[in-house]
């Protein structure tokens, strides 16, 4: 398969070149020249186990040889403690696929399992070696370092803002001491560490003299990965349901889980509808019923890891959507740059027929928490709660609802003792990380300080 740049700037490269790059040089996302189309292959498919599933899933976009690929496949999910990788339960009448039994617990890990994998199987072939420098405000920096730690070709510097994530988020990152693995507390802002990284990614001869590379969502490794569990998760339903169709209810921030949603739908599978759920941070809400997209300021909530304005994935939707026009995308996002909004023609008064969105409120995340543990002894963590709001509202529609279960409860104790009045989160897994030992610098929130660091711990 070869990729495209959505800005059309760049020549068409190949898959191994393609995750290597992650944004293209030109400011655009990688994607697949073609959409393979498999309708015919979903009774098969529907039979098939989670590893072998995404096998035949991943064959038909990496250039990567059968033997080496199944080999991949089977150790980033031999990760998961659950055989079936990711479950699917019946609560109410809602299912739930829980995408979160890997080793962070949060469904990040489905990508970054397997991107660990593919980024030393590109590397090893080259004879390169990676330098990962990522931002995070929770959930990705933990996932990227258990995706590539104690790996030779690749080291990894993660950047925090020092005391501004949760404590336990905190200790699944640090308590890592692998060799390869740097994790560093900036004196600042997520804000901060996230222009620090963007800054230094935009001195192109330092990125290239330390051999930079980046895990952020915009990798199509991670999107490809996403895509087997809509056909896993959705194929299942129908066939318990006896249903034609399906629906799933995604908790959204940067795109990257729906936009794999979409790539299913345009492969073939039946998904009647993409259920884009948002907390109080919008902006994607508001586009999909306003056909208006525009930046709003980031407000807190209790699911951090959706605190997003400006989705870095939504470049691929929009590209699908103007007709794969490059010139016309390149024009309306350097429009949504200049003035921080851009507007899409509405069609008998929705922006898209596959999609439908809303907002799930703080409040209602927690009285939702609260009611399906009450009724049902089920905890959802807050991301899932707020798919599971905006889920509530399409139950009756003709098909089955699926919702993502994006983290375990146990990566929010705070909220879910707020939501239920208990301390009843707990995972075995992150009980023993409180007494681990952890490393871990502290840098002020300066660039210069970054790149000496880099600079001195590059081999
Ligand atoms: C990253 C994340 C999300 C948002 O996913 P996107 O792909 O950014 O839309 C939702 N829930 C959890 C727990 C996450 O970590």
């Amino acid at each position: 398969m070869q990729y495209l740049s959505t800005r059309g700037h760049v020549p068409a490269t190949g898959f191994q070149q393609t995750i290597l790059t992650g944004l293209a040089a030109d400011g655009g996302l990688l994607v697949p020249k073609d959409i393979p189309q498999v309708a015919e292959r979903l009774e098969a498919w529907s039979k098939l186990s989670y590893a072998d599933l995404a096998y035949e899933v991943l064959s038909l976009f990496a250039d990567i040889p059968e033997g080496d690929l199944r080999r991949m496949i089977a150790q980033s999910y031999q990760a998961f403690r659950r055989p079936d990788v990711a479950p699917m339960v019946t609560v109410g009448d809602l299912h739930i696929l829980e995408l979160f039994h890997g080793p962070t617990l949060a469904f990040k890990d489905i990508a970054l399992q397997l991107l660990g994998n593919l980024f030393e199987y590109a590397l090893k072939r080259t004879g390169r070696k990676m330098n990962i420098l990522a931002a995070t405000s929770g959930d990705t920096g933990s996932a990227a370092i258990y995706g590539v730690r104690g790996r030779e070709h690749i080291q990894i510097f993660v950047m925090h803002p020092e005391g501004r994530i949760s404590s336990t988020q905190e200790r699944q990152m640090t308590s890592v001491l692998d060799q390869n693995v740097f994790n560093i507390a900036i004196r600042g802002s997520f804000d901060d560490c996230q222009n620090i990284m963007k800054s230094i990614f935009r001195d192109v001869g330092f990125k290239e003299r330390m051999s930079l590379g980046a895990v952020n969502s915009v990798n199509w490794a991670r999107i490809l990965a996403q895509i087997v569990y809509y056909f896993y998760g959705g194929l299942k339903l129908m066939r318990e349901k006896g249903s034609s169709s399906v629906q799933f209810a995604v908790p959204t921030g940067n795109f990257g889980n729906i936009m794999a949603g979409f790539y299913a739908r345009q492969m073939g599978l039946p998904i009647k509808r993409l259920i884009l759920a948002t907390n109080e941070n919008d902006i994607l809400a508001r586009f999909f019923n306003t056909g208006v997209y525009e930046r709003g300021s980031v407000v807190q909530t209790v699911s951090p890891s959706m605190d997003i304005q400006v989705a870095s994935n939504f470049e691929r939707y929009l590209y699908y959507k103007v007709g794969k026009d490059s010139r016309l995308l390149s024009e309306m996002m350097q429009r949504f740059e200049a003035g921080g909004a851009i507007t899409c023609p509405l069609r008998e008064g929705a922006v898209d027929p596959l999609f439908v969105a809303g907002c799930g409120s703080t409040g209602e995340v927690c009285s939702a928490i609260a009611r399906y543990y009450k009724q049902y002894n089920y905890l959802l963590d807050p991301h899932t709660a707020v798919g599971v709001v905006v889920a509530e509202r399409y139950i009756a529609e003709e098909a089955p609802v699926l919702c993502l279960a994006t983290a375990h409860p146990a990566k929010f104790p705070e909220t879910i003792k707020r939501a239920v009045g208990q301390d009843v989160a707990r995972h075995e897994m992150l009980d023993k990380l409180a007494g681990a030992p952890t490393r871990c610098v502290v840098l002020p929130a300066e660039e210069k300080a970054v790149r000496e660091y880099l600079v001195q711990h590059i081999t």
